[in-house]
């Protein structure tokens, strides 16, 4: 894995030669920095309006993708002509979940959240399409703890829910929401599939994204380690960079 920013003139080769591009980032950790709290997450004014000028280019698409409920991402964003994808990718704004399939997540979520009524540090969050069983306040013990009771729970809904690792989260998502790999090679295919891919991210469930537009230029966000993405960008601030230099390289 090498720093994107270490080997631009690679990059901006690769950029000019493209006839357009997709560019797909991730929110949390990868355009806002990450917080002890997600509702206080939150990005620059010079991000967004590097990703708005981007997405009026003719050349480029821009979609935001994340974990987050839709409504609540785009709340986050407001950059405009950026569609926000929600739940993973899945949610658009134009999808619906089976009223079967939202039951058994209510029944999921409830039961796991009775379980773990009052255990300091830990948090299930309902996220309409989805729910996240947050940890990351809690001591290791709690915390595998939290895991075993959610991982009880889900043995009776097999085949139907499961649980996708985080950092120091599990989102628990129906069968119909395959995750931001499915999602973003779906969305590229869509609108360009000619076009050249980029793909930033920062955590676990950005992986199955570096891996399924591996033709492309992925990047993973924040500290060093195992990836399927090509290169790395240390933080936030050297994402916006990158978008800075990604705009003067399409000029
Ligand atoms: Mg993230």
């Amino acid at each position: 894995m090498r720093p994107l920013l270490g080997c631009w003139m690679d990059v901006a080769g690769r950029i000019r030669g493209a006839a357009s591009i997709v560019l797909f980032t991730d929110f949390d950790g990868t355009l806002a920095p990450l917080v002890a709290r997600p509702e206080d997450a939150r990005i620059t004014g010079a991000t967004r309006a590097a990703l708005a000028r981007l997405a009026a280019h003719p050349r480029v698409r821009v979609f935001v993708i994340s974990g987050r409920g839709r409504a609540d991402l785009k709340a986050r964003m407001t950059a405009p002509g950026v569609p926000c994808l929600g739940a993973f990718g899945w949610d658009s704004g134009a999808e619906q979940l089976p009223t079967e399939t939202l039951r058994r997540l209510c029944r999921a979520r409830l039961e796991v959240a009775a379980r773990l009524n009052g255990t300091p540090g830990v948090r299930v969050e309902d996220k309409g399409v989805s729910f996240a069983l947050d940890y990351r306040g809690a001591d290791g013990e709690t915390g595998r703890r939290a895991r075993r009771e959610l991982d009880e729970v889900l043995a009776r809904f097999r085949g139907t829910l499961q649980a996708v690792p985080g950092d120091h989260v599990l989102e628990v998502l129906p069968r119909e929401i395959r995750g931001k790999g499915h999602a973003a090679r779906r969305w590229w295919r869509l609108h360009a599939p000619g076009a050249l891919p980029i793909y930033l991210g920062n955590d676990a469930t950005d992986e199955p994204a570096f891996k399924s537009l591996a033709g492309g230029i992925t990047a993973r966000v924040g500290r060093r380690g195992s990836t399927r993405a090509h290169y790395f960008l240390r933080s936030p601030a050297e994402v916006e960079r990158f978008l800075e230099g990604l705009e003067k390289e399409i000029r």
